[in-house]
């Protein structure tokens, strides 16, 4: 029986990596999802069914594990389905933060057994309780950080800091940390509370290393509180010894500090500068009014018609306005109408267009947009040169010259699509508004660029009806 448990966790451990390989392409990534999902199936069921104690005995208490399985598979299930696109960071915020209140909850459950030796004068395991305390601290920070970076997505929680707050939160920091170390040498029955007081104090930093990040940060925040719960799951793997489980939690772990890494480089930041630099927060609002620096043209729904009836190659650039508007299906006609008039069509994909990693690639692909016809940013940067009309539909950050030719700005630095190598620049948003980094945008004032005011989808529908009768 062990040894079939213990190939149940085989099977499993080479799932998860196979399924985060096959994730990092779109072409594979949902038959990943899949199969690392059923990777944690056979891990799950393999330890309900045929896990034994030391004692020989299998678990009993069937009523309570299938009664959880069966409220979260429900409350799982509706909540992905129901989710929009564009509130997607808000769930995997809500997600991850279950994941860390989970392993601060076996440091607790551990820590009741850790506690009654003490109390019985026997003798503890330090490595154990070690790894109860990184599984608890991690954990309740995750889980705490993550519920602030929920309520700030939903716009429930609001940005919040005080002076010297940082300098607060490493002293809060040292504190839990030497409160820890000191129990791990002294603990005796009389001191055993100070491991609630170590919890409550964490959850505590938890929400104060949170609060004062820029809400429009929380995307990479959310990213790297989930590498910290798949360190506080791997604690847990540690601590009974279940090598699924410190596979998965080192996986998530270390695919989770990639993201962030791969978040801040294509955004031009250090994770200092994320976490400390409230870069962004003034823009989540979005309402407020800046002044065009210059004169802009526009263009009619019919020019733009014309112009992209008759080009041989249309370049569109994807962004957050797209997601908001969900104008993707109508963007996929469009793209399918063109072809059939002869004009080359393809999508330039920038690595943090939108608000999350891979968001435009699910977007598109969401209206069935063939993956092949999607460039990433150095191969669109290439094929720009030879384009004949861009069509950027609600991005606006990430095709800011700025970021290459203006050094105060807060994005230089940041590769950028070089849409202006283009012959013609039509941009699709509903105003002058500045997108997530709140600074003007000098393209829309570039000759080669006109705008097309309005919604994405509403303006997509009526740019169809005007091409098909050019
Ligand atoms: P931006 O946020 O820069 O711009 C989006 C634009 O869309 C806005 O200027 C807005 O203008 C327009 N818009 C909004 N709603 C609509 C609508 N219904 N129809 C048409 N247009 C609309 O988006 P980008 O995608 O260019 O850039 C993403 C930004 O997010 C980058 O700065 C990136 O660093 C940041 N970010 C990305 C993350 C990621 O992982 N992808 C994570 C964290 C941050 P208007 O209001 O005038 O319509």
């Amino acid at each position: 029986m062990e040894h079939i448990l213990t190939i149940c966790y085989l099977i499993g451990s080479i799932t998860f990596i196979l399924g985060l390989k096959m994730l990092s392409n779109p072409a594979t990534a949902r038959k990943g999802n899949l199969i690392a999902a059923a990777g944690m199936t056979i891990a799950i069921f393999g330890t309900i069914f045929l896990y034994r104690d030391e004692a020989g005995n299998l678990l009993h208490n069937y009523a309570w594990i299938f009664g959880g399985l069966l409220i979260g598979g429900i409350v799982g299930t509706l909540a992905a389905k129901k989710v929009k696109m564009t509130a997607m960071p808000e769930m995997v915020s809500l997600f991850n933060g279950m994941g860390g209140a989970c392993a601060a909850l076996i440091s607790f459950v551990e820590f009741g057994h850790i506690a009654k030796h003490v109390q019985e004068g026997l003798p503890i395991n330090l490595g154990s309780l070690l790894t109860i305390f990184l599984g608890l601290i991690i954990g309740s920070v995750s889980f705490a950080g993550s519920m602030i970076a929920w309520g700030k997505l939903n716009g429930k929680v609001k940005d919040f800091s005080f002076t010297g707050q940082h300098i607060f939160n490493l002293a809060l920091f040292a504190v839990i940390l030497g409160l820890a170390g000191f129990l791990l040498f002294n603990i005796s029955a009389a001191n055993i509370y100070l491991f609630y007081v170590i919890s409550f104090l964490a959850l505590l930093y938890g929400v104060f290393f949170v609060l004062p990040i820029g809400g429009a940060d929380m995307p990479v925040v959310i990213s790297l509180l989930n590498s910290f719960t798949g360190v506080a799951a791997a604690c847990g793997g540690f601590l009974y010894g279940n090598k699924v489980m410190l596979t998965g939690g080192i996986l998530v772990g270390a695919a989770g500090t990639l993201l962030t890494i791969l978040m801040c480089k294509a955004m031009n930041r250090s994770i200092q500068n994320v976490l400390i630099g409230s870069f962004g927060a003034k823009s989540t609002g979005a309402a407020g009014g800046t002044s065009p620096q210059g004169n802009y043209k526009e263009i009619s729904l019919s020019d733009a018609a014309t112009v992209m009836a008759y080009a041989n190659k249309v370049m569109i650039v994807p962004g957050y306005g797209l997601a908001v508007a969900q104008a993707q299906h109508t963007c996929h006609e469009l793209e399918k109408y063109l072809e059939e008039k002869g004009v080359e069509v393809k999508y330039a994909i920038h690595p943090v267009a939108g608000r999350m990693p891979g968001h435009m690639n699910v977007l598109l692909a969401e209206a069935d947009v063939s993956y092949d016809k999607l460039l990433e940013m150095e191969d669109a940067n290439e094929e720009f040169k030879t384009t004949d009309v861009v069509l950027i539909l609600g991005a606006n950050d990430v095709v800011n010259p700025a970021a290459k030719n203006d050094p105060a700005s807060p994005i230089y630095g940041m590769p950028i699509l070089e849409v202006e190598q283009a012959k013609t620049v039509i941009v699709n948003k509903r105003s002058m508004k500045p997108g997530y980094a709140g600074i003007e945008n000098d393209l829309f004032f570039q000759p080669k660029t006109s705008m097309l005011f309005g919604d994405a989808k509403a303006a997509l529908q009526k740019l169809l009806s005007e091409i098909k009768s050019v």
